[in-house]
């Protein structure tokens, strides 16, 4: 096979996108280091489908420039640029065996040793022993890594995905993450992706760029967008977030003390934004599998130095492996708790009086001056 893990990373910089008078994708600048899997992430119309086309050479940018390593590749055209895309619908030849459609690429070019590269792209997906068979006689899944594998035989440098898996039921979506994971891995091109799933994101991804409205909200590792968004936005669209309104007390040191509804809460400086100071607005931000939930009467128990809110429960909903909880508090905001169900506090109903409690580390600070939807 041609080395094309050598090729260096795409880099957009400064792209924007108008239709008419409309912005779809507003001044990007973008690395996506090589041989990584990258995902863009975000809800329908925010411009990661526009994004991916403006990589592939499919849409020209109506500014800035698109490179691969050090060339420039704005002004060349899509069959000009070592990149291929695999879109939602397969886009497979109906008439053709699965051997041929994945030949298809090599016989164009007049490449001689066909037989053996296709061999190896079946294996690689794992469908060596489908070759015969017409894509109708396939599931969606293997389909779908029959695209991949179209793709792939081109030995482009990137490999730009589509919603590829847009069209499977959950179960196949999920096997297929762990499948395309495993071929990028293997292969160690660059893999672009673009979903509006977040949990496939987080699933299959190195680094997710979170796109809101034609622009990146936030870039990072999986992990580190979960544990410290920056937004309202990233907050909540990578899982939900309690996020309480609160008046900063103290910032002094390391910690900074927030007060809301006559609580005070402590989180750390680090995970505030910068400009945080006495007498500011802060949005205290926590994930609701990060608090604990005991009856009111245990309060007593719970140990020093943890942020602490009394409530009332309004919902519960048991889901098996936890309890979702809604506790109305006078922090002034109903705080969703997830608590795993270890067979403790079951008769937490509506009505009942209880404390909420959690490690202060596990609390992050958002600039208070967004819109909190
Ligand atoms: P989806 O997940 O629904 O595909 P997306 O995030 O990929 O959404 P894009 O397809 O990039 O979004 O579209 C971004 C915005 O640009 C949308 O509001 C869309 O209506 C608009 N848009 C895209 N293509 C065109 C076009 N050719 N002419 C006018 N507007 C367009």
């Amino acid at each position: 096979m041609t080395d094309n893990t050598a090729g260096g990373d795409v880099r957009l910089a400064g792209i924007s996108k108008t239709y008419g008078s409309f912005t779809a994708v507003h001044h990007l600048d973008l690395t996506v280091p090589q041989g990584s899997f990258f995902a863009l992430l975000g809800a329908s119309g925010c411009g990661k489908t526009t994004t991916l086309r403006m990589i592939a050479g499919l849409e020209e940018p109506s500014t800035g420039t698109v490179s691969l390593g050090a060339r420039d590749v704005t002004d060349l055209p899509p069959h000009k640029r070592p990149v291929n895309t695999v879109f939602q619908s397969y886009a497979l030849f109906p008439h053709l065996s699965i051997y041929e459609n994945v030949a298809f690429g090599l016989r164009r070019r007049g490449v001689s040793s066909v037989k053996k590269q296709v061999g190896e792209m079946l294996d690689l997906v794992q469908l060596g022993d489908f070759a015969q068979r017409r894509p109708h006689q396939l599931s969606g899944g293997q389909q779908q890594r029959v695209a991949v594998a179209r793709a792939l035989i081109n030995h482009p440098q990137v490999l730009l995905l589509d919603e590829p898996l847009g069209a499977l039921d959950l179960k196949l979506r999920r096997q297929m993450q762990l499948e395309l994971k495993r071929i990028q891995t293997e292969v160690g091109i660059t893999f672009v992706h673009v979903t509006h799933d977040q949990e496939e994101a987080m699933t299959m991804a190195d680094t997710v760029a979170v796109m809101n409205g034609g622009r990146v909200e936030q870039l990072g590792a999986p992990a580190d967008l979960y544990e410290n968004p920056q937004t309202t936005f990233v907050a909540n669209f990578l899982g939900t977030s309690n996020l309480i309104e609160a008046e900063v007390a103290a910032a002094g040191g390391d910690e900074v003390l927030a007060s809301a509804g006559g609580t005070t809460l402590r989180l750390p400086r680090r995970r505030c934004p910068e400009g945080t100071r006495a007498g500011g607005r802060l949005l205290v931000g926590v994930r609701p599998e990060k608090i604990s939930l005991a009856p009111a009467g245990e309060q007593d128990a719970v140990a020093a130095g943890r942020n602490t809110v009394t409530g009332r429960v309004v919902d519960s909903s048991f889901i098996g492996v936890s309890t979702q909880y809604l506790v109305e508090s006078p922090a002034g905001k109903a705080i969703e708790v997830y608590a795993q169900n270890t067979g403790q506090h079951t008769g937490l109903g509506p009505g009942a009086e209880v404390v909420l409690h959690w490690d202060p580390e596990h609390t992050f600070g958002l600039d208070a001056a967004q819109d909190i939807t």
